[in-house]
């Protein structure tokens, strides 16, 4: 069905639970005073001229606003693009001009604070962009105080229009390997994604979830408030962008039961000095996904976090993003070797890439999904489009995986990212687990750099766990020798204080690659 229809259905059953938290702010949301926000919003939107399918941009770090953007769209059916918090002034026109956004929502919380003149220096390159409001600002209630213009029966009538199937929200990907790209998602596509990943981890009207991820992306916003909504569950909002201490404080004081994040942001939480002080006792499940977690930092989460599970998912933006999660009996080997096995009304096959052919299990190819979830397209960019999705309608992941023969997807690397070192092929994270083991390594990187003889050598770029006393290349190698094949030993190590990062906190490799010198 439509959002609209499905937050109705939430509201019905559960008015008086609440919806949503805003734990720096204090503020609070039951599903009836959500709802009636969201539809105060949705109507002041069809005032200020908002249609179906015309784009409205939210730039904003993760605050309740956000939230109730995305569900005042989704009522009126026009298109949401979720802007990257991280971007400037070049960025934000190209998708202000790519999206064709109309109007404008963006923040001025503290770490947004010069949002207005970004826009202000943009804006007279970009014609289409009709209006603009600030969260936290005089313009933001200017908005708001349109909704009388517009009726209650108006807006049912809006919403009658709509369909599941029409496009209800671009989301760019994360532009970990290249420029980002905009996936055009249906109603349909995300709302069934979210409802189903939320099943799977057994959310009810009592879950609390703590969501740290950044809503801009799917793991928030689809994951996360489609997720927990479409169970009747409540949102939790630690911070407007990542502190692991502020969100143990947040699940301690709101007793969470869940928590997100991807895996850099659970090592950190275990790494925070006075982690043991916390009460995070109330936790019973989280979602952990985005890239790999090394089995180390698996099993502190569960043993330390008390999480009787974590589920771990696989996908992509435009998968609307999930295509395998672990399953709640499925043991640790499971959860750390795995991806999980293949959503509902999903289909998964690995192929050979050069060829096309389906693979047997046990082979490694690429990772190929089809089903209710592959997005629309990229938004006009029908050529991008039709290089992902095949005539099949099978989406091209990009990613390279194995089938096992229980059925369980394990993910071998991104296509991209592989290492080809005189002709051999070198997958990067199974060195990034080994080195990881170090006792000087806090966390590392292995990446292909252009060389001479060899057309790419292995790369180890290290965040020591003592800035103090690094590791040195000979510590490294002497590691490795006699445990990984030779091909594999890095031949090069960058010691870091940190990492790359994108804004849903994946690595860019691609900058470690471009900005390594010798
Ligand atoms: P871009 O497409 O712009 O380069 P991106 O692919 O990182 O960026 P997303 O759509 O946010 O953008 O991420 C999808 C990718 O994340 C997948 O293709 C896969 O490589 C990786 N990924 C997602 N979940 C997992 C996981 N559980 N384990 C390993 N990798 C994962
Ligand atoms: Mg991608």
């Amino acid at each position: 069905d439509t959002i609209g229809r499905n937050l109705d259905r939430a509201v019905a059953a559960f008015p008086e639970r609440e919806a949503l938290v805003d734990v720096p702010s204090g503020r609070r949301w039951t599903y009836a005073g959500f709802a009636a926000d969201v539809d105060e919003l949705a109507r002041a939107l069809m005032a200020s001229g908002v249609a179906k399918g015309d784009r409205v941009g939210i730039w904003a770090v993760n605050c309740p606003e956000w939230v109730l953007v995305q569900y005042a769209t989704a009522r009126i059916g026009a298109v949401m693009v979720n802007i990257n918090p991280a971007y400037r002034a070049h960025e934000l026109e190209f998708v202000l001009k790519q999206a064709g956004i109309s109007l404008l929502v963006a923040s001025l919380a503290h770490r947004t604070s010069d949002y207005r003149a970004l826009v202000d220096e943009v804006r007279a390159q970009c014609p289409g962009l009709r209006a603009v409001h600030y969260i936290g600002d005089p313009s933001w209630d200017e908005l708001v105080a349109t909704a009388d213009e517009v009726t209650p029966d108006q807006l049912a009538a809006r919403e009658a229009e709509l369909s599941c199937d029409d496009p209800i929200n671009i989301q760019y990907t994360s532009g970990t390997t290249g420029f980002p790209k905009g996936a055009t998602l249906s109603h349909h596509n995300i709302l069934n994604n979210g409802y189903f990943v939320g099943e799977l981890v057994a959310y009810t009207e009592q879950d609390r979830v703590c969501l740290p991820v950044p809503f801009y992306h799917c793991f928030g916003m689809v994951m996360g408030n489609l997720g927990i909504t479409s169970h009747g569950a409540c949102i939790v909002i630690p911070g407007p962008s990542f502190e692991p201490a502020a969100v143990l404080r947040a699940v301690q004081q709101e007793r969470c039961t869940s928590l997100y994040g991807v895996p850099t942001m659970f090592i950190a939480e275990l790494n925070l000095p006075d982690f043991a002080s916390y009460d995070l006792t109330s936790l019973r499940t989280g979602i952990m996904a985005g890239s790999p977690c090394p089995v180390e930092v698996m099993k502190r989460v569960v043993a330390e976090m008390h999480m009787d599970e974590v589920s771990i998912c696989y996908g992509m933006t435009e998968t609307s993003p999930v295509s395998t999660q672990t399953r709640r009996d499925d043991d640790l080997e499971r959860r750390t070797g795995t991806v999980g096995r293949v959503m509902p009304h999903i289909e998964v096959k690995v192929v050979d890439p050069a060829t096309g052919v389906t693979l047997e299990r046990g082979m490694s190819g690429e990772l190929c999904t089809r089903g209710y979830s592959v997005m629309l397209g990229y938004w006009d960019q029908p050529d991008r489009t039709a290089e992902a999705i095949d005539a099949g309608r099978w989406m091209h992941t990009g990613d390279l995986a194995v089938m096992r023969e229980d059925g369980y997807v394990q993910i071998v690397g991104r296509i991209k990212d592989v290492i080809i070192r005189g002709g051999e092929n070198v997958y990067p994270r199974e060195i990034e687990e080994f080195l990881y083991r170090h006792p000087k390594i806090a966390d590392v990187q292995v990446v292909g750099v252009p060389d001479e003889h060899y057309g790419e050598e292995v790369l180890a770029c290290v965040i020591p766990a003592d800035p103090a006393d690094p590791p040195a290349l000979d510590e490294v190698r002497a590691f490795c020798d006699g445990q990984l094949a030779h091909y594999k030993v890095p031949r090069l190590l960058q010691i870091l204080d940190a990492f790359p990062m994108t804004v849903s906190g994946k690595v860019r490799k691609i900058e470690l690659r471009e900005n390594y010198r010798r």
